[in-house]
């Protein structure tokens, strides 16, 4: 990759993090990408070359947001996002993953589950949101991922189904919504490998967020 596309790629995530910043005075805000939970600070990993999170979560800070708590529930764990809010007391980070791939220690601000059983996902990610409310936040930023469905090439979880996502979807913006906390959301990890899971599959799934969120709008 030359110079030139490096610095696109920065921009266009550097546009995300305006989206986060413009999120602070609204309710909804929206970046239709992925590839962000993988990346250090000095070089990128999993197809994400940088992290749209972590770039987001600091413009919204330095524009007063208060504490920023980055919700990441894609298939795979999200190892250059811990990294790089090690440092930082106002990043908090929820991650419910079923796959192991870049996971971590997690530290006092990080939560790190690796569901194992379909039965379990819904019910941890309530406990973690029911866990959250103990702090209060100015901005959730969410990275979702469609990929722990079971028909999706990587990460998949068998028996997470088009329900569980649709139920999940649901249930992290109405935490938002009860919480009239402002969200900004990707959309994550999601693979194309026909019959299983093709583009118009995996788009259907993508569409499951944007309806939940569109209900807050
Ligand atoms: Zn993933």
């Amino acid at each position: 990759m030359g110079s030139g596309a490096v610095a696109d790629g920065a921009c266009v995530q550097w546009g995300y993090g305006c989206r986060g910043l413009a999120c602070v005075t609204g309710w909804e805000s929206r970046f239709l990408s992925s590839g962000l939970h993988h990346a250090r600070r000095d070089q990128g990993c999993g197809y994400c070359t940088f992290n749209g999170l972590v770039l987001a979560a600091q413009v919204a800070l330095a524009a007063g947001a208060g504490d920023v708590l980055i919700l990441d529930l894609d298939a795979h764990c999200g190892g250059g996002t811990h990294a790089l809010i090690a440092e930082n007391p106002h990043i908090w980070h929820v991650d419910v993953s079923v796959d192991p791939f870049d996971s971590y220690q997690p530290s006092e601000r990080t939560t790190l589950d690796i569901v194992a059983d379909a039965a379990d996902y819904l019910p941890t990610i309530a406990q973690r949101l029911r866990d959250a409310q103990a702090r209060s936040f100015g901005l959730c930023i969410y990275n979702a991922g469609v990929d722990p469905h079971e028909d999706c090439p990587e990460g998949a979880l068998a028996g997470i189904t088009d329900q569980h996502l649709h139920e999940r979807e649901q249930l992290v913006f109405d935490w938002c919504r009860d919480r009239s906390l402002p969200v900004a959301f990707v959309i994550a990890g999601g693979y194309v490998k026909p019959p299983r899971m093709d583009e118009a599959k995996l788009v259907e799934l993508h569409r499951l967020t944007l309806t939940a969120a569109a209900r807050l709008a």
